[in-house]
Order: C-alpha cells, then sequence, then structure tokens
C-alpha cells in the first residue's frame, strides 16, 4: 500500500461497486491523509461539546435524582427541560450556521453520526487483516460507548452509574442499548441513513450553501479517469458531476437538487484522487477555490 504506482486504475476484479469501494478504503487507510488528521480534531470538538455541557451543568434534565441544571444553578425540572431543549437547538443552529458559510462540513468532519458509519466502513475493509479489524472494532465500540455515553448525561447525573440498586441496572441497560444501536446503525443502516433518512442532510439537501468547503472537479487536469473518486463515495455521488440534478435519490431526500447537495463534504474523493494521481494540481479537490484558480 504504500508503494502505490504514480497513478493507478481502479481495483480490478472486484465483485460489486460495495467491494470496491472498501478497497479504495484500504488504499487511502494505509496511506494516513491530513483530513484524517482535521477530523481527529473536529471530531473531538464535537464529543466535548456533547460531554462538557451536561457534565459542567450548563444544562441538563436529572431524571434520575432530580439535579437539574440550567448554566451551572439547580432548576426545577421544567426550566431543566428548556434549558436542554435551548442547548439542543443551539447546537443545530451552530452547524445550520456553519453550513451558510463553508457548506456540509459538519456531516464530512464534526457528525459523530457519519463517523460511526465511517468506522464501519474500515472494519469492512480491513477484512483480510484480523488486527486491524480487531483493532477498528474497538475503536467503533468506544467510540459508540463516548458517544451514547455522553448524550445519556443530558438526562441523568454520572452519579447513576454507580449508584447501586435498580437505577444502576436501568442506567446501565440503557446505556447498553444505545450501544448497541449505535452499533446497528454503524453495521447496517450506515451511510444509507445520511441519503434517505438523517433529517439534518435533508435540511442541508435543499437549502446547501457556503462557498468556502466544496468540492471542485476540472476536467482540464491530469484526470486519468480511473473513477476512484465516485467510487469511493459513501453517498453514491460521482463528484465529476456535482453540479447534475439527482431524479429518485429516495428515502425522505427531495428529488430534483442537485448532486452537490448532497455532497457530505467529507473530502474522501479528493484524498483517494491523491493517492492515485500522486501529482499536483489535481483534478478533485476541496476548498473554496478551483485547483486551477
Ligand atoms: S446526513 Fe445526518 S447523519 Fe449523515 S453526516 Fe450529515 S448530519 Fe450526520
Ligand atoms: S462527492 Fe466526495 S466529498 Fe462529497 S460525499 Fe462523495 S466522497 Fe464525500
Ligand atoms: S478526479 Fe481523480 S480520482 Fe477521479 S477519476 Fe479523475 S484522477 Fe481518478
Amino acid at each position: 500500500l504504500t508503494a502505490l504506482p504514480k497513478s493507478a486504475a481502479l481495483p480490478r476484479g472486484a465483485p460489486d461497486p460495495e467491494q470496491a469501494r472498501f478497497r479504495l478504503i484500504k488504499i487511502a487507510l494505509g496511506n494516513p491523509h491530513r483530513y484524517g488528521r482535521y477530523r481527529l480534531f473536529t471530531m473531538g470538538l464535537t464529543l466535548a461539546v456533547l460531554l462538557g455541557v451536561p457534565l459542567a451543568g450548563l444544562a441538563r434534565v436529572d431524571l434520575w435524582a432530580g439535579a437539574h441544571r440550567m448554566l451551572g444553578e439547580p432548576v426545577e425540572l421544567l426550566l431543566g427541560l428548556a434549558t436542554v431543549s435551548v442547548a439542543i437547538a443551539a447546537f443545530y443552529g451552530a452547524t445550520f450556521l456553519l453550513n451558510m458559510v463553508a457548506g456540509r462540513v459538519f456531516c464530512g468532519f464534526g457528525c459523530p453520526v457519519g463517523q460511526l458509519s465511517r468506522l464501519s466502513d474500515a472494519i469492512d475493509a480491513l477484512s483480510r487483516d484480523a488486527a486491524g479489524r480487531r483493532q477498528t472494532w474497538l475503536k467503533l465500540a468506544g467510540f459508540a460507548l463516548l458517544l451514547v455515553g455522553a448524550t445519556s448525561l443530558w438526562w441523568v447525573g454520572p452519579g447513576v452509574y454507580l449508584a447501586g440498586g435498580l437505577a444502576m441496572l436501568a442506567a446501565w441497560a440503557a446505556l447498553g442499548a444505545g450501544v448497541g444501536l449505535a452499533l446497528v446503525h454503524a453495521r447496517r443502516w450506515r451511510w444509507g441513513f445520511c441519503r434517505k433518512l438523517c433529517p439534518i442532510g435533508l435540511y442541508y439537501s435543499v437549502v446547501q450553501t457556503g462557498g468556502l468547503v466544496r468540492i471542485h472537479y476540472d476536467e482540464k487536469l491530469a484526470c486519468t479517469d480511473c473513477k476512484a473518486c465516485a467510487g469511493i463515495c459513501p453517498v453514491h455521488l460521482d463528484p465529476r458531476h456535482l453540479g447534475q440534478l439527482l431524479d429518485s435519490p429516495g428515502g425522505l431526500a427531495f428529488p430534483g437538487m442537485p448532486a452537490a447537495n448532497h455532497c457530505l463534504s467529507c473530502g474522501a474523493c479528493v484524498e483517494i484522487c491523491e493517492h492515485m494521481t500522486r501529482r499536483e494540481p489535481l483534478p478533485a479537490a476541496m476548498g473554496f477555490r478551483s485547483p486551477r484558480q
């Protein structure tokens, strides 16, 4: 994997597009990329907000001990509920504002649900590497536990997990069920959820805005037509034709929107293009300017 040819074609002999996609993901996993480092930071930021707000008592409804919080102060249940609702609305509001400026970068770099899918992809891509697969399973389970645990702390205080008795059993059972659901999402629904069901994705696909971060493709540059960029796309787009209207995206998604509106700005296509072509300027690029500018 480290000795890729200067220009490579899409792997041959793959039984179906999904298998071909996993082979491309394996190539990407074997060649660490700057987007992976960016994502480590942005995903850490998302988890820090999810964990930090209830732990600091900025917003919490405590269904177990009644220790509801607003900006660190004890409050009644109704005020606690209102605070949590405002905090959730503010979180989504922040992602929508980000979308206006920079497009769907939250999908590509900040969404923990997308990260579950990404880790699950990596498990399938490493099907012949038992140690790598085990390690990625641990990452997926750990990430799911962190995500569900952080979410639970908006609704119970951390003390319930050590309280003993029925309350503790119920808390751990709910946590286990949540982690199970996250793993089912990762293993079964994965990016299909983004394509067809996610309400935030639905919103983004209708209002897609933002000029700072988007995928550009310039056919005048050295495109080898290897099709790797389309082959690796988690939501089945061809980044070379993002201006085309999508007739039937399926699920809740509205037909007739440009493919660009469904693009998650994940950068996987740009990353694999860099690995396949190994030369500058790249025909595919992510950012606010086209590669020729
Ligand atoms: S479409 Fe929804 S689930 Fe998918 S990455 Fe975007 S916000 Fe996350
Ligand atoms: S077109 Fe590229 S950036 Fe957009 S979703 Fe597909 S792989 Fe990700
Ligand atoms: S844009 Fe890059 S990855 Fe896509 S077909 Fe051209 S060379 Fe291959």
